[in-house]
């Protein structure tokens, strides 16, 4: 029995393959470059790594070349081998708050918010109704990035703007990286030897995109990401928290109109607009070479994180644990140091330099009030669960 999870983006599509129970992963890969000139499909199936270059002309035709790939590899003869295909979904609006099987209903609701999540939900939609179409007995599922924050009182969500603005186009939080936040925390909960519903964490997702996310009772209460993935911590390219008026400032002074303000603030800004790099691997050498944007880059980063740490600590009460996941909270032992500097003072977070060089599960120092984790995420692994959960 296995399950395909599809995860689409604006130009490509990651899949993996999963063989139910044992979580293995038959086959991972991904489609690139889809509307492009040249396209890219890259697969690793029994150790081997599988590339073809081709033209993919829409999302539609990577999901029919991605079928007859596998079939013609001997992995999965056709679609309806499968007991179920997961779909991650960005954004759910307020409808959804839990991973949902997807029937027609459904996907006029998930129609309905694509306003709200231009760039992907529609491609999410392809996938599925191609799918739907050719397949009609394969049990599908969304599982909503934005579902697991759906538990916020809306003291949390609702902005300072007019009302309407609310009730009319439905402007508030929603919150990102949803299933990531939720996966790691049921793990550390597990670690920390607490129930799933009594743990009080704060999850920092730290990758390209970055977000953090206070945990009360296992329920997400708060999390930085906002309406859009804009809000929030210092990211690669997403300047994260500023202040509104200097959009309407640089928009005066330089001429700028809404689509440059949009090119500025998500792809020109964040890591990359301080210091030219939004990669941590390659600031960090950098950081080692004394220069000075890349080492400002990464306070900025680091300070940002531990600005939210003191917020949701105040929003949280007694907390359990921070948790690090994504690219760099996983990987990156200079940005928990700095984040977890002083930390021991303030709020009683302790970390242990020797553990956290050593990538373990538990970073904090034994007398710690509160502990310190690193848990990589796999959002894959947690939508390929949560599909099976569903369809069977
Ligand atoms: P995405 O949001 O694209 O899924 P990831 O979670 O894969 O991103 O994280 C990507 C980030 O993780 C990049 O900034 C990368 O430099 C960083 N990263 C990966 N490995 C390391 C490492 N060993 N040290 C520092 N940063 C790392």
């Amino acid at each position: 029995m296995k399950i395909l999870v599809l995860n689409a983006g604006s130009s490509s599509i990651k899949f993996q393959l999963f063989q139910v129970k044992s979580w293995d992963v038959v086959c991972i890969g991904l489609i690139e470059q889809i509307a492009q000139e040249q396209g890219h499909i890259a697969l690793k199936y029994n150790g081997k790594d599988i590339e073809k270059v081709l033209t993919i002309k829409d999302h539609a035709e990577g999901i029919r070349i991605l079928q007859e790939l596998l079939s013609e590899l001997g992995v999965l003869k056709d679609f309806d081998e499968l007991i179920g295909v997961g779909h991650r979904v960005v954004h759910g609006g307020e409808y959804f708050s839990e991973p949902t099987l997807i029937n027609k209903d459904v996907i006029g609701k998930i129609k309905e918010v694509s306003s709200l999540a231009p760039l992907h939900n529609p491609v999410n939609l392809i996938g599925i109704e191609i799918i739907a179409k050719k397949y009609k007995n394969i049990k599908q599922v969304a599982v909503f990035d934005t579902a697991f924050h759906q538990s916020l009182p809306k003291s949390a969500y609702i902005y300072a703007l007019p009302y309407k603005f609310y009730e009319d186009q439905q402007i508030r939080r929603y919150g990102f990286h949803g299933t990531s936040h939720h996966y790691v925390a049921k793990k550390a909960a597990k670690y920390l030897g607490i129930d799933k519903k009594k743990v009080n964490l704060i999850t920092l997702h730290l990758g390209n995109g970055a977000s953090v996310t206070a945990i009360k009772s296992g329920k997400s209460i708060d999390t930085s990401m906002g309406l859009t993935p804009l809000e929030g911590l210092v990211m690669g390219t997403r300047s994260g928290d500023i202040d509104p008026a200097i959009i309407l400032y640089l928009s005066k002074c330089l001429n700028l109109n809404i689509d440059e303000m949009d090119d500025i603030l998500n792809k020109k800004s964040g890591l990359k607009g301080i210091c030219g790099l939004n990669d941590m691997r390659e600031i960090e050498q950098k950081v080692a070479k004394k220069d000075f944007y890349a080492n400002l880059a990464l306070e900025i980063f680091c300070y940002r994180i531990k600005k939210y740490i003191g917020a949701y600590t105040a929003s949280i009460g007694k907390v359990d644990a921070i948790v690090f996941t994504g690219g760099i909270g996983e990987h990156s032992v200079l940005v928990r140091e700095k984040v977890c500097k002083d930390l021991d003072e303030s709020i009683g977070a302790k970390i242990d330099l020797k553990e956290n060089t050593k990538n373990s599960i538990f970073i904090s120092a034994n007398d710690s009030k509160i502990k310190i984790l690193v848990v990589p995420t796999d959002e894959e692994l947690e939508i390929a669960k949560q599909t099976y959960k569903i369809v069977s």
